[in-house]
């Protein structure tokens, strides 16, 4: 083997402007926050930062749930952390499935051994309660119900509330992807009674990618601790991640937190709390209005009816004609912006506009939407 050193040196990204489905602009802040010296993972003064990130996290999942924390992964991760956990061989779960990430929560409950009972919806649709109820009529043994609030392949938010409300009816517990939701519209989860929510930290937070938090009530918790079969990932086994995660003292090793990343997402949250969880709804929402205005203006149409559209996420279709690998290849290249292609069944016929977190600012509309107008009238 060649003991020479690759001739390789230090990489410097581009600067981009993130308008897609996550990664969200990370503001200087967040970066600044993860550049600081890193401690050990079991130093206090870490512990300590620990205990500050779930308290936030517990503000910004608006719950009281002490087991909420964020898992040392992507959100597919603490998508994963959900199921593992809850689902046992043989539990029959109730999975909606409006888009790409409903799917994969169903594709999760198969692995568990579970057996999944699809409810489906339009891409583009939300979830729609009535089959819910349906479901739950014809199998009354299902234990759990599984859906996502909002769906970023589609960008439909779903009703939360009325789900989960359905779902106690039937004494289920219910499981919620909040990923794309947390931090860009309303997530109660203690006031819609959901039992295990995980969201993820490069969407509305705008902190890197790699993290995800996750929240467990009580009624999920004792469904954990009531398991006859071991939760078949040692990773994700909630029984062994308390050890690390529970309160400051008595903290043992599990595995090796990412210290710095972690500082990020503190930071992000931080950030969060200074504006308030209402002011950040509230511009979201008027970013999202500013964004739709000035679209309908190019005659782009939206995907999803009015009152189910995500502010954060907005599938629009790509007008007849347009070649959209081109639009998006010169958006990236004239202006530095990324947009989201379409994903699954929505592939080459929309364009997935994110206006999260940090990205959820007047700049970044007007630059989106003249560039966009450059762009297509370049392509007639
Ligand atoms: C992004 C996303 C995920 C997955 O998160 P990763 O960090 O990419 O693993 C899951 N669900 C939804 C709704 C998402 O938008």
């Amino acid at each position: 083997m060649d003991r020479s050193a690759p001739q390789i040196t230090s990489f410097h990204p581009p600067r981009r402007v993130l308008m897609g489905p996550g990664p969200s602009d990370v503001p200087a802040r967040v970066l600044q926050a993860m550049a600081l010296p890193t401690v050990g993972h079991l130093d206090p003064a870490f512990s300590g930062m620990m205990e500050e990130l779930k308290t936030l996290l517990r503000w910004a999942f608006q719950t009281k749930n002490e087991l909420t924390f964020p898992v040392s992964a992507p959100g597919s991760v603490g998508m994963e952390t959900c199921f593992v956990n809850l689902v046992e061989p043989g539990d029959t779960v109730i999975v909606c499935v409006n888009g790409v990430f409903g799917g994969r929560q169903a594709e999760n409950v198969r692995r568990c051994g579970g057996t999944p009972v699809i409810v489906e919806d339009e891409w583009g649709a939300p979830v729609d309660p009535d089959k819910v109820r349906k479901a739950f009529q014809a199998h009354p043994q299902a234990r759990i119900l599984a859906f996502v609030h909002a769906e970023t392949s589609t960008g439909a938010l779903s009703d939360a509330a009325t789900l989960a409300q359905i779902a106690r009816e039937h004494d289920a517990l219910t499981i919620m992807d909040c990923v794309t939701s947390l931090g860009g519209v309303p997530v109660l989860l203690d006031e819609w009674g959901i039992d295990a929510a995980y969201s993820g930290s490069q969407k509305c937070l705008s902190s890197t990618p790699g993290l995800s938090p996750v929240s467990f009530g009580e009624r999920a918790v004792a469904k954990l601790k009531a398991r006859k079969h071991p939760v078949q990932s040692w990773f994700q086994d909630l029984n062994l991640v308390l050890g690390y995660w529970s309160g400051a003292g008595k903290r043992t090793y599990h595995h090796t937190a990412p210290v710095n990343p972690l500082y990020g997402l503190h930071e992000s949250l931080v950030m969060l709390a200074e504006e308030g969880l209402e002011a950040s709804w509230a511009r979201h929402r008027a970013m999202h209005e500013m964004l739709r205005d000035s679209l309908a203006t190019m005659g782009i149409e939206f995907v999803v009816r009015p009152d189910a559209r995500l502010p954060q996420l907005n599938a629009v279709r790509i007008p007849a004609g347009v070649d959209d690998a081109a639009v998006r290849a010169a958006l990236l290249s004239d202006y530095g912006l990324e947009i989201g292609a379409g994903l699954g069944a929505l592939a080459g016929k929309v364009w997935r506009i994110g206006v999260m977190g940090y990205g959820a600012r007047v700049e970044n509309i007007r630059l989106c939407t003249a560039a966009l107008r450059d762009v297509l009238g370049r392509q007639g």
